[in-house]
């Protein structure tokens, strides 16, 4: 028996009647239709690996990985099974025996290292020999198919840091509150004028932002990958800076990290909010707001926002419902996972390609002008997939379309 596997309580494991529900959602399973794949397989396995029946080994390790953490299973299952926890401290166990897998390695490097990040800016700037501007905004879409793949979509990485000093954004119209923007390791680095449009956003709502050149990745990347002594590290580091600052609350609008500053920053001494969820605290303001020329958008829920957050379904409904000009159609399976899943989409590319297709028929069939979401791993994902079908249709983020909307005399 392996000792670390002594952290997962038997309780949760013995909770599971193996009705198979979450075999219904699961879309690893949808794509694999193997039972290792779905949450009930892996409970299993820990179950039999707890107790001496089973070997921790490479394989054990792969299949904790074959996993989106899209939540599904544990939303539907009727036993109240944290599965999250279950397989969080599975990949722990299994990172702290075998290491990272090199994709993983890759990603999380970087992201916990400013003057790698540097680097990978720098570089991107060759990147014009085999990428160039994808029909979403602020990606990058390879020129030349990969093999057995198709278009590949990466974000185009900015050379220096949005948040390269502290500074204050005033509020623009009657003062609500000051709110620290959390730009995470994406928004910093990628989708900058995705963080200009939050807090134009917020400024016109009324909040003055504060933004700090200190704050580092969350670490959700190396947490999700096991690694969890990082994951302590930037969090400890993302505490300290957080909880100086004198502010009404942190806004961010990256799902993910959003999901785990919520989750995991149990020592913050102020709440954290979704983009999302100030937009609905200030519907009646957005009322006024209008679009110049007539939009139809339809919204991808990111998992770590409609389960990892609870944020209710109905909520981008009602945002973009209310503003003038603005046409919302809904997409079938809108809260399905699109197949990003951090390094999933690396360790197991064949399975999120399988499930990046679903979501892009989905997409394609409300006939949008453009997808809506708020997490930067969905709008790459989603952006690559479009790229695939040669669809003219963007990925945006919910801020770059209210950012065309404000009205700005009060
Ligand atoms: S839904 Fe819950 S109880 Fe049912 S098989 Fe899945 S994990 Fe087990
Ligand atoms: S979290 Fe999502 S991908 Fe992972 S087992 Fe559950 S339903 Fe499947």
């Amino acid at each position: 028996m392996d000792e670390k596997f002594l952290q997962i309580k038997q309780e949760w494991l013995d909770r599971c009647v193996r009705c198979g529900s979450c075999k219904n959602v699961c879309p690893v399973f949808n794509a694999t239709r193997e039972e290792p794949s779905v949450s009930r397989g892996k409970i299993s396995l820990i179950d039999m690996i707890q107790k001496g029946y089973g070997k921790l080994d490479r394989e054990a390790a792969f299949l904790f990985k074959k996993c989106t953490t899209c939540l599904r299973c544990q939303e539907i299952c009727a036993m109240d099974i944290p599965y999250e926890e279950i397989i969080l401290k599975a990949r722990e166990a299994a990172t702290a025996k075998f290491g990272l897998f090199p994709q993983e390695k890759a990603i999380t490097t970087i992201l916990k290292n400013e003057k790698l990040f540097d680097s990978a800016g720098s570089f991107s700037r060759l990147s014009y020999l085999l990428f160039k501007p994808s029909k979403s905004p602020q990606n990058a879409v390879s020129k030349f198919p990969v093999p057995g793949k198709g278009a590949t979509v990466i974000p185009a990485i900015k050379e220096g840091k949005f948040n390269y000093k502290d500074r204050n954004f005033p509020a623009k119209a009657e003062r609500k509150g000051k709110l620290i923007y959390f730009p995470g390791c994406i928004f910093s680095r990628a989708y900058t004028d995705t963080s200009k449009n939050i807090i134009k956003v917020l400024n016109h709502l009324g909040y003055d932002i504060f933004i700090s050149s200190k704050t580092v990745c969350c670490g959700a990347p190396s947490l999700h990958a096991g690694d969890t002594k990082s994951f302590e590290e930037l969090k400890n580091k993302n505490l300290k800076i957080l909880n100086e600052i004198e502010a009404d609350g942190i806004v961010t609008g990256c799902a993910t990290c959003c999901h785990n500053l919520k989750h995991n920053y149990k020592k913050l001494n102020k709440p954290v909010f979704q983009f999302l969820e100030i937009l609905e605290q200030n519907i009646e303001t957005i009322r006024q707001w209008e679009v110049k020329e007539p939009l139809k958008v339809t919204w991808h829920h990111p998992c770590h926002i409609v389960r990892g957050q609870n944020i209710p379904k109905d909520v981008p409904r009602k945002i973009f419902e209310s503003i003038n000009g603005i046409t919302y159609i809904e997409m079938k399976e809108s809260d399905n996972c699109c197949g990003m899943g951090g390094s999933f989409k690396m360790i197991y590319p064949g399975i999120s390609d399988k499930i990046q297709i679903r979501k892009i028929s989905n997409i394609m069939a409300t006939d949008a002008d453009a997808v809506i979401t708020e997490c930067p791993g969905c709008i790459m994902n989603i952006a690559e997939g479009l790229e695939k079908v040669n669809s003219s249709m963007p990925c945006n983020h919910t801020a770059d379309i209210l950012a065309k909307c404000i009205k700005t005399t009060y």
